[in-house]
């Protein structure tokens, strides 16, 4: 182990199990809990990257490694200098294992000890997946944060696939720690910068929780995780179809148990009022295509709720989506407008909802740090709650 830590975590403050932190990578430093806007294909859908620099402030994004691994592949972005230069990002980014969208394949998909072996979505060839071909691809994609190679079960698995998966899951952290290891001495990771002295300029390596919705194997899996040592921790496999009970279940045994001198990352999660939720359970990062994917399809993120502009209702309404929403998009444009563009099927109106979108959950996340490092996050939390339903009740209303 390198005697500088690839990536420092401070917490600043807290309140009950809440907590502000600050989380210095080699790329920057992001103040938590933070939402990371999800760039699946090397793109955040539909916003440009100076949109995300400067009004909206995002200090780190997602990609994608399965998508970016079977396209452009990993020969072109290294040949263009690692993702960073690729895609013109010089913030923070982290990349998922590939593991849960190899899952998300469903029958496609053969898993063995070694690997997953599975069909490309693209053109059907046959690929195989394992904890060391996602370290390569990832080391060659120089993200700031690699995500172990785990195997996710399905929400309601039974206790016996649950626990096969979970201990693959362990055997893989493992294979995962032991390659990452080797090809950061090797200098395999494009993304290597040495500007911030406290830090080593190696990528940062999380581990993933796994075991369904038994929350007793959730607790061997942290055990066995924690057991490897990674920089950061993960709750994986949630938010795939089980009823939100049993998320909840689980994010309440496992995320006061993880470690709590390090990054907690719920992935996959959430809604605005599930940021909410699981930041009162102690976890610090979050992603979820909700803002990007629902913007597409003409629905927006309030704080009254959720608005689809698709609705007769909006038709001559020259209101913002949002009334006490500042960004450009509700300074500058009506709902009427916006549902014209929708209609008429025009690609600026997803380009607007989506940046919207994410302007609330970025400025909902800023809200949430800024009221637990002034001992206010309940009083918040509930102002926010309350505002939502109160605007959900209304929009039912009108939907009835
Ligand atoms: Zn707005």
């Amino acid at each position: 182990m390198p005697n500088k830590p690839p990536i420092t975590f401070d917490v600043v403050a807290r309140e009950g199990e809440a907590r502000a932190g600050l989380l210095t990578t080699r790329r920057g430093e992001i103040e938590t809990p933070v939402f990371m806007p999800v760039g699946t294909a090397g793109t955040v859908k539909g916003i440009r990257f100076e949109a995300l620099e400067t009004e909206l402030d995002a200090r780190i994004i997602l990609g994608n490694t399965y998508h970016l691994w079977l396209r452009p592949g990993i020969d072109v972005i290294k040949r263009c200098g690692g993702l960073h230069r690729f895609i013109g990002w010089q913030r923070p980014l982290l990349t998922d294992s590939g593991g849960f969208q190899v899952w998300s394949l469903g029958d496609l998909r053969k898993i063995s000890e070694e690997g997953t072996e599975f069909r490309s979505h693209l053109d059907g060839s046959l690929q195989f997946l394992s904890p060391e071909v996602s370290m390569q691809v990832q080391a060659v994609l120089g993200s700031d944060i690699v995500m172990a190679f785990d195997e996710c079960a399905e929400g309601n698995a039974s206790p016996d696939v649950a626990r096969a998966s979970m201990e693959l899951t362990a055997r893989w952290a493992q294979r995962s720690r032991v390659e990452f290891d080797r090809l950061q001495a090797n200098g395999a990771d494009t993304g290597r910068t040495d500007k911030n002295e406290n830090l080593s300029g190696d990528q940062a390596l999380f581990g993933i929780v796994q075991g369904a919705s038994h929350v007793e194997l959730r607790s061997e899996s942290l055990a066995r995780t924690t057991d490897v040592g990674f920089d950061g921790y993960a709750i994986g496999g949630l938010s795939v179809g089980e009823e939100k009970s049993v998320m909840w279940q689980v994010v309440d045994a496992v995320a006061p148990e993880m470690p709590s001198d390090k990054p907690r990352y719920l992935m996959g999660v959430g809604t605005p009022e599930d940021l909410l939720k699981a930041v009162s359970r102690g976890i610090d990062m979050f992603d979820c295509v909700l803002p990007t994917r629902n913007g597409r399809t003409g629905q927006a993120f309030t704080s009254r709720g959720k608005v689809n502009v698709k609705n007769a209702q909006w038709a001559v309404d020259t209101k913002p989506l949002d009334e006490t929403c500042e960004c450009s998009v509700c300074r500058r444009h009506s709902r009427a407008y916006l549902r014209h563009l929708h209609q008429s099927g025009e690609m600026l109106a997803g380009m607007l909802l989506t940046h919207h979108n994410l302007a609330f959950f970025l400025d909902t996340m800023r809200g949430v740090r800024q009221s637990i490092r002034s001992g206010e996050f309940t009083k918040f939390r509930q102002a926010f709650t309350e505002k939502l339903n109160e605007g959900e009740q209304q929009n039912a209303l009108i939907d009835a």
